[in-house]
């Protein structure tokens, strides 16, 4: 569980800092309206861990930015100064045997009702196993997902996960490890830290951002490597009961990856997955470097 790790150095104020020393004031936005915008990165090593890339760190920067104008939240560093940021912190925790997970926030602490607002970025990482996700179940939730007039999912702000936190405790009561959240036209959005891709007669659809899900990297990866493979792959709304007589489901995400779903709500799906299991299997031997393909761009540290 990566919650759970503690390690030893935080990036905040421009700086490596202890973990301990990483604290915010009480009295800034970021915590009395838990304003911040945040990016969930992936770093893979390669094959035989000689070299550590950070995927799609441009695509994560520009989304970072789309978050922060939707909120009126000045960005204070550039791309530059972001990847070296990135890169200090990486190197002063990294560790061959495992692949990292940072996570880059922007917490306003300076300013109040958006007026004289003031961000900081700080980076924290954490280690994750180098194995690939194995099946999930998962459930759907009575939770809904927040629309674009209420809470815009589209923004990458913490305040988006006070629903996907319900939906999860909700979930771990009926002993599911994710959960679908249906927008407020009862359709399928996304999962609670993921995207959900169906695969029917050989096609992977999954539902356009504007059916309430976070405008996804992973997603867009996945496209480009699907037209690649000569995979079909729409973005068209779901109705919950395609999940049940869907071929194959999955999840997506950064630090999700691709994760096969073998059950939902009790309707079972076959342990062979072809089309899924064709994009994973590409996807893996790009990210370890194994066979780089376009869509794939590690940032290397
Ligand atoms: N939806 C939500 C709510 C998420 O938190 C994430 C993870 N960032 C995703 C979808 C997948 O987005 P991405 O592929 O950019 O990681």
């Amino acid at each position: 569980m990566i919650q759970l790790q503690r390690p030893e150095w935080v990036f905040m104020g421009g700086e490596l800092r202890p973990w301990d020393e990483a604290v915010l004031h009480i009295s800034t936005e970021a915590v009395t309206r838990g304003l911040n915008v945040f990016e969930g990165l992936k770093g893979y090593w390669n094959k035989d861990a000689t070299q550590f890339g950070i995927l799609a760190m441009r695509e994560h920067f520009k989304r970072l930015g789309r978050s922060a104008r939707m909120l009126h939240i000045p960005v204070p560093v550039s791309y530059d100064e972001f990847e070296s940021a990135c890169h200090q912190l990486v190197r002063a925790l990294y560790d061959p045997e495992r692949d990292m997970w940072i996570r880059a926030t922007l917490y306003v602490v300076e300013g109040h009702w958006g007026e004289g607002t003031v961000a900081d970025l700080v980076l924290t990482a954490y280690h994750q196993d180098k194995n690939p996700p194995a099946a999930i179940s998962v459930g759907v939730s009575s939770w809904q997902r927040s629309s674009d007039i209420t809470l815009p999912p589209r923004i990458k702000t913490s305040a988006n996960y006070q629903v996907a936190r319900l939906a999860r405790i909700e979930g771990r009561r009926h002993g599911y490890s994710e959960m679908i959240l249906l927008n407020q036209w009862g359709r399928v959005a996304e999962a609670t830290g993921a995207c959900l891709l169906m695969v029917r007669d050989g096609q992977i659809i999954t539902p356009p951002p504007t059916e309430g899900r976070l405008e996804s990297i992973t997603v867009q990866i996945v496209t480009r490597l699907c037209h690649s493979l000569g995979i079909s792959l729409v973005e068209r709304p779901i109705d919950r009961t395609e999940l049940a007589i869907a071929d194959e489901l999955a999840l997506a995400g950064t630090l999700a990856e691709l994760v096969p779903i073998c059950q939902l709500e009790g309707y079972k799906f076959p342990a062979s997955a072809p089309v899924m299991d064709a994009v994973r299997d590409r996807s893996w031997r790009a990210v370890r470097s194994v066979e780089p393909h376009d869509a794939i761009e590690l940032c290397y540290v």
